[in-house]
């Protein structure tokens, strides 16, 4: 069934765009939320065995929640790199990179690569390795998949991006109800996941940000007045309901991580200079890119008072690189990456100081390598001519 709710301004189209993305949180029988043409009210398309007013009284709630974003923020642009190859734009990327048998994607936001998408993958994540190596001495480092709660909890994740976590859970140990699930699977068709009272929650997430796994590890420690920088490649989920398409969304990731802990005029003096650095790594794969101020995507509830300290005090920015264009023909960049300055917070949390003895800041630059892969073939498309011809030939050989 079909309602439409008034809001009570017109919003903008920024907004407008948020609050279709973020509906996909509000009920499982919330098919879709279309913000209507003039921006001024909400259509809502609710299953037919829902509750139509419980359904409507969650978008109420949400629609509330979100109307309180102060938007219409310019980004300032702090890097712009324009692409030499003047060849048009791919389109249908990821369904070529499938055609050609170089991307496996098994559904629900999660890809395999091979060939040139993966050489591209991997030569993106090793140049980039290998500049902050170069500019930052960055040191390797390695860190699981898994992240215990407590973690998260710390980093505050849970209160802002609840949404968002994927748990881990295993089977209670219990003799009949394990024996119950392995004769439920042992001649179905389909798998026959246990019920949900023999599935034991045990406070272990999927990693929703790279960044968080280094910090307990720097616990207790004092930072000299070089500073400390880390970097690795790390696996990133981040649960996205029915906004998970293609490479744009996915919610298992690969990201190359560089963390920066020091003293806060050494963590802000980085942060300027790793700004030349990632156009450097844009300029060697020649995309057209530019770095903004930006947000993160909190959950509604928080969003409006977070979204804008964090764009008033630039403690983010987003690296834009531009990709196919959408469905509807224009041109589009997508967020490949973020630089963050997260002041003393994680130094507080986790007790990581100075060799002053005061609180360390620390500060992260996280490049999304899917996305960049996306970009590379949206700007270069599969002519192997147009790539710089330093990337065609580790990519095609
Ligand atoms: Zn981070």
């Amino acid at each position: 069934m079909i309602a439409v709710i008034d809001l009570p301004r017109q919003i903008d189209a920024e907004l407008a765009a948020d609050i279709e993305k973020e509906s996909a949180f509000v009920s499982p029988f919330l098919h879709r939320l279309r913000v209507t043409g003039g921006r001024g009210a909400v259509e809502l398309e609710i299953a037919g065995r829902a509750k139509d007013a419980e359904v409507q009284g969650k978008v109420e709630r949400f629609l509330d929640a979100m109307l309180k974003r102060v938007h219409r923020f310019e980004p300032r642009i702090f890097q712009h790199n324009e692409r030499r190859d003047d060849g048009p734009f791919a389109t249908g990327v990821h369904d070529e990179l499938k055609r050609r048998g170089w991307l496996f994607d098994y559904g629900n936001g999660h890809v395999a690569l091979s060939g040139p998408a993966l050489a591209l993958a991997q030569l993106i994540d090793a140049k980039a390795a290998e500049l902050y190596a170069q500019h930052f001495q960055a040191t390797p480092r390695s860190f699981p998949a898994m992240v215990d709660a407590k973690i998260l909890h710390r980093c505050g994740y849970f209160d802002s991006h609840p949404n968002a976590v994927s748990f881990v859970g295993h089977m209670i140990e219990d003799f009949d109800g394990i024996e119950a699930f392995r004769q439920a699977n042992s001649c179905a068709a389909a798998p026959q996941m246990p019920e949900a009272g023999h599935v034991h929650l045990p406070g272990l997430c999927l990693n929703p940000a790279a960044c968080f796994a280094c910090y307990p590890t720097l616990e207790g420690q004092r930072i000299g007045e070089q500073g400390a920088a880390f970097t690795w490649q790390g696996r990133v989920f981040r649960y996205e309901s029915r906004n998970i398409a293609g490479l744009d969304r996915l919610w298992e990731f690969n990201v190359r991580e560089l963390v920066l802990v020091g003293g806060e005029q050494h963590v802000a003096d980085c942060r300027r200079r790793v700004l030349p650095v990632i156009g450097a790594l844009a300029e060697t794969f020649d995309l057209e890119c530019r770095i903004e101020t930006a947000s993160d995507p909190f959950f509604a509830t928080v969003s409006a008072a977070r979204t804008f300290w964090q764009r008033a005090q630039e403690v983010k920015n987003e690296i834009m690189l531009a990709v196919e264009p959408g469905p509807d023909g224009a041109a589009r960049a997508l967020a490949c990456g973020s630089i963050n300055l997260h002041g003393q917070f994680f130094g507080d949390r986790f007790e990581i100081m100075t060799e002053g003895g005061g609180t360390a800041a620390t500060s992260c630059v996280g490049l999304g390598i899917e996305r960049w892969v996306l970009a590379g073939f949206s700007q270069h498309g599969f002519d192997a001519e147009r790539w710089p011809a330093e990337v065609r030939r580790a990519i095609f050989g």
